[in-house]
This record gives C-alpha cells, sequence and structure tokens, in this order.
C-alpha cells in the first residue's frame, strides 16, 4: 500500500512536469492567433468618429474605382516585374514583363510598380488568405484544420459578395476550395499537377480577353500558374521559364490594349483598376514557402484608366500583402474585413483617385494645392475609419480570445489610438471651414496621416510578432521542464531499484520503458531544428499538427509502460 502511494506521488509528480512541459512549449511553439466568426456591415460605421460618405448609396468609403481587374501570376518574383537596372546585375530572367514597365515609365501618374511583402508562410493557400482577410496565418486554423480549407474569417470578397458586387474568377482552382459559393461564374482548373506548365494558364487565357467586354462582373480575377510549375520544375534561369514570362508578357498586351481601347468617356471600363501581382516569390531553385527576402519579396503593378494628371512619381513604392484587402475595399467603397490589421496604401489609394507624392517637398501651386487638400482630407478620412476598424477588431479579440494581448500592448494601442483621435476631433472641424487656409490645413493633415499611420504600423508589427514568430524563451522552458520530468524519472527507477532491490534495467519490460524514455528525450531534441526547417515548405501546419501528435502518442506510449512496470513491481 505504501509503495502504491509513494510510486503514485512520481507519477503524478512527472506527469504534472510532462503536462506543464507540454503547455509551455506549445504557447511559445504555436501560432495562437484565432479566427472570429464576425464581419463588417456598412451601418457599424455610425459607432466610429469619421466622417460617413458623403454619396447615399455607398457604404463606408467613397468608391474610387467601378470595376476591378486581378491578374495573380503565381511565384511572381519581384525581378520579374522591376527593370533590370533597379538590381546590380542584369539576369536571364528580367525585363520579360516589358509592357508593365513600359506602361510605368510612359504613364507614370497612372501605372506603377510596387514592391509587396508577403508575410511567410509563402504558400499559395496561406498567401490567398491573407490577401483576401487581411490577416496573418495561423498554423493551426481552427475553425478549418478538418475538411475544405474554405475561409471563416470575414474577407474581401466576402464583403464584396454582401455589398451586391459580381466577382468571376479564373485559374488556380485554390480559389473556389478556399470560397466555395462566392463566385457569380468560376473557370477553375486544377493546379495539383506540379509538371503541367499550361492547363491553368490556357484556361486563363481563354476566358480573360472574352470578359473583358462583358458587363456581368465588378471583379475580375485571373489566377495563373505556369511561373510557379515551371520554377519548381526547372528553375528561375531556365528555357520554359523564361519561355512563361515571355506568354505572360503577350497576354498583358493584349488586355491592356483592350482595357485602353475601352476606357473612353462612357465606355465599358472607363473607370476601371487592372492589378497584375504576385502572391509570393520563390528561390531561384523555385521553392518558396519560406520566410527569405526572395520568397517573400513580390509585386503589384497597379493602372487605372482614368484621364488622370501627369504629375511626378518615384519607381521605389513598397506595400505589404497585409494592406491588400483594405486597400481594395476602400477603393470598392465596400466595408473592411472584420480581422483585417492592414492600412491603406497611400500610394495604391492615391493612383486610382488621383496620383499624389505625400512625401514630396515641392513647392505646390494653388490648383495643385487645392487638389492636394482635397486628397489628403479624403485620405485623412479613409484612414480614420481603417484606424477605428483595426481598434475594433483589437478589442473584441482581446475580449474572446484566450490567448490575446498583455495588458501592456493593450495600453500602448488605446494610447497610440486616442491620440490619433484626439487629433481627430480638430482636423474634422477644420475640413469642415472650406474657408481654412491651406497653409494651415496641409500641416494639420499631414500631421492627422501620421499619427493614424503609426497607430496602423503599431499594431501590424505587434500582431506579427505575437502571431507569427516564435518564443524561443518559452520553447526553450518547455524543453527544460521536460528534461526535469525525465530526470524525475530516472530519479525514481533508481529509488525503485534501492527499496525493493528489483533489478529494472534488466527487466524486458521496464528496458523498453526506458528505451521509450530516450526515445522521447531524443525526439524533442530533434523536433526543434526539425520543425525550423520544416518552415520552409509547411503545408497549412502539418508541421505542427505532427510535433502535437508525435509527442502525445510517445507520451502516452511512455505513460502506459510505466504504469505496466509499477503494477509489476507492486
Ligand atoms: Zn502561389
Amino acid at each position: 500500500m505504501w509503495g502504491w502511494w509513494r510510486f503514485g506521488k512520481w507519477t503524478v509528480l512527472i506527469m504534472f512536469l510532462h503536462i506543464i512541459a507540454i503547455l509551455i512549449f506549445t504557447k511559445g511553439f504555436l501560432l495562437t492567433r484565432t479566427e472570429l466568426p464576425h464581419s463588417s456591415h456598412c451601418s457599424d460605421l455610425s459607432q466610429s468618429p469619421c466622417h460617413s460618405s458623403p454619396s447615399s448609396s455607398s457604404c463606408w468609403t467613397k468608391p474610387a474605382v467601378d470595376r476591378l481587374i486581378i491578374i495573380v501570376l503565381d511565384a511572381l518574383r519581384f525581378d520579374f516585374v522591376a527593370p533590370s537596372s533597379f538590381f546590380e546585375e542584369k539576369q536571364p530572367w528580367m525585363d520579360k514583363l516589358k509592357v508593365l514597365q513600359r506602361m510605368a515609365s510612359e504613364n507614370p501618374s497612372s501605372a506603377k510598380i510596387f514592391k509587396a511583402i508577403a508575410d511567410p508562410p509563402t504558400t499559395s493557400l496561406q498567401r490567398l488568405k491573407g490577401l483576401t482577410t487581411g490577416a496573418l496565418p495561423t498554423f493551426i486554423d481552427v475553425g478549418n484544420s478538418f475538411g475544405a480549407p474554405a475561409i471563416v474569417e470575414d474577407n474581401f470578397i466576402n464583403q464584396l459578395i454582401q455589398n451586391g458586387k459580381r466577382v468571376v474568377m479564373m485559374g488556380d482552382d485554390t480559389w473556389t476550395q478556399l470560397f466555395p459559393n462566392h463566385f457569380n461564374k468560376s473557370y477553375p482548373y486544377p493546379s495539383f499537377n506540379v509538371k503541367d506548365l499550361n492547363t491553368v494558364d490556357n484556361g486563363c487565357i481563354e476566358h480573360l480577353l472574352p470578359s473583358l467586354y462583358q458587363q456581368d462582373w465588378d471583379v475580375l480575377i485571373a489566377h495563373f500558374l505556369g511561373v510557379d510549375h515551371a520554377g519548381h520544375i526547372h528553375g528561375v534561369d531556365s528555357t520554359p521559364m523564361i519561355e512563361k514570362l515571355e506568354q505572360y508578357n503577350a497576354v498583358l498586351e493584349k488586355v491592356i490594349k483592350e482595357l485602353q481601347n475601352q476606357s473612353g468617356p462612357g465606355k465599358l471600363h472607363e473607370n476601371s483598376l487592372l492589378l497584375v501581382m504576385g502572391d509570393h516569390g520563390q528561390t531561384l531553385n523555385g521553392d518558396h514557402g519560406g520566410g527569405s527576402p526572395e520568397e517573400v519579396e513580390t509585386s503589384i503593378f497597379a493602372m487605372s484608366f482614368k484621364d488622370l494628371p501627369s504629375l511626378p512619381s518615384e519607381f521605389d513604392s513598397s506595400s505589404c500583402e497585409l494592406d491588400f484587402a483594405v486597400t481594395v475595399s476602400s477603393l470598392l467603397g465596400v466595408p473592411f474585413p472584420f480581422g483585417s490589421i492592414g492600412r491603406v496604401n497611400p500610394e495604391l489609394y492615391a493612383l486610382a483617385v488621383c496620383t499624389w507624392n505625400l512625401d514630396d517637398d515641392k513647392t505646390w501651386n494653388n490648383q495643385d494645392q487645392t487638389k492636394l487638400e482635397e486628397w489628403l482630407q479624403n485620405y485623412a478620412n479613409v484612414l480614420c475609419i481603417n484606424s477605428w476598424q483595426v481598434k475594433r477588431y483589437i478589442d473584441v479579440y482581446s475580449a474572446s480570445s484566450v490567448i490575446g494581448f498583455s495588458s501592456e500592448d493593450l495600453f500602448r494601442i488605446s494610447d497610440l489610438y486616442s491620440k490619433a483621435d484626439e487629433n481627430w476631433s480638430y482636423t474634422k472641424n477644420l475640413s469642415s471651414y472650406k474657408n481654412g487656409s491651406s497653409n494651415t490645413s496641409l500641416p494639420v493633415l499631414k500631421r492627422q496621416i501620421v499619427a493614424y499611420s503609426n497607430f496602423l504600423s503599431y499594431v501590424a508589427e505587434l500582431a506579427r510578432s505575437k502571431w507569427t514568430e516564435f518564443n524561443l524563451k518559452m520553447m526553450g522552458t518547455g524543453i527544460g521542464i521536460m528534461l526535469l520530468s525525465l530526470y524525475c524519472h530516472t530519479l525514481a527507477i533508481k529509488n525503485l531499484n534501492k527499496s525493493y532491490g528489483v533489478s529494472l534495467l534488466s527487466s524486458r519490460d521496464s528496458g523498453i520503458s526506458f528505451g521509450l524514455m530516450l526515445t522521447f528525450f531524443m525526439s524533442l531534441l530533434l523536433t526543434v531544428p526539425l520543425f525550423y526547417s520544416s518552415l520552409r515548405s509547411v503545408k497549412e501546419g502539418k508541421a505542427a499538427n505532427f510535433l502535437l501528435a508525435t509527442t502525445g502518442i510517445m507520451t502516452l506510449r511512455y505513460s502506459f509502460m510505466k504504469n505496466k512496470m509499477l503494477i509489476e513491481v507492486s
């Protein structure tokens, strides 16, 4: 009886240490963002301090474009798009998408090339989720670990549908998996066969040009896959890759020509915006999934077909993919996705509304100044809505999630927001006096934009550090406690040896138990580096699931063996 009690104590202690170790390790190891089921609605804006849109037909923001064409070129490296003069050395795969470079240099006020940074993991599925929700990825998406990966969080496509916009999709079938019931029309093609460089692309080409003449859509999405597959099979520096890029150039040339032809007053694309973009980049071997610069750097080419005044602009514009959902939502005038933490990109917003460079200190003439002021007022109000929406998400998330932000973080967020908000009541009043001198209102508006931008970039950085970076301290502590529990286990065995004179280590069962213990210890040591390497090719959290599962099974087997051993002894 006494023996049972004594060894029961050991068992409880070891089990307790095990549980604590696994909890601490996984808290540092897993990406813990949880998905919220809420979505944004037009009427929500009345709770914000911002101006509602002056026109009664619009919702959160005044729509800047009527139709949007999104062409996704999978695994589009930044150097596929940017001119080779931008890089130290010219490579064979550069300057192939000539039409984009020509448009950007010939019409700087209406066409622009942006560098876009994707958040890892840089796999298409996770990227499309990030682009449409404006949120950071989760490795284990609690809502959809099993079954179809349809997006459960509020997203840009969902907002389009909710607000009566019609979306047509063609190309990579990942879109129809993520959005099974959203498209008015869809032409999905299987993305599974990596060796197939043409099926998806040919399908896109077949439907893209005829669709440009049709009136039955507001947003068109065409997702080409050939460059991604060419990279995986042949690498970036290969003939098939060059051929693919040249093929895309020809297609884009036709698309741009068609859109230009139909862009006159009263025509179908009078107020359309074209975006040609990558979902992520790729390494020279065609790999992607990780966080290296080659994998996260991609590009967005934006072109407006409105007649815009010609103003100088700079090439080096960069943007985050996190900002995409909220930027296109603001341009189309639909509510921003509930969980988005991105910022409306000033330059993309300017391009569709009117091109201005915020940091440009050139002296403006009177007409320019009035236009600039009008644009700044408009943008400040968009950022007001943007900041209010992000603050609302953070508040709701912190209230409903078990693992939220720390109280210091929340305090800092509130502080930055209330500072920007305090300014806003002043800026708002100022903008309502139309006769206010521009000399005073310009600096005020700029300050307001900076205040909101500070708030938004603080939240995005904080969220990145909380939700996508591994907490090495916690992981280390977890492993430390696990080692301690193994030490206790050895002590328990030694104690048994001493008290009962049973030679456990020579007995068959406990030999297995000891072996298991050793294996467990070794596997734990091995999993950490393995995990980091698996990050490079992680597929929707399978690495995390695998680790959890193996740890669980090992612990179970180990405890089972240990129990058996104790029963035999007593
Ligand atoms: Zn992709």
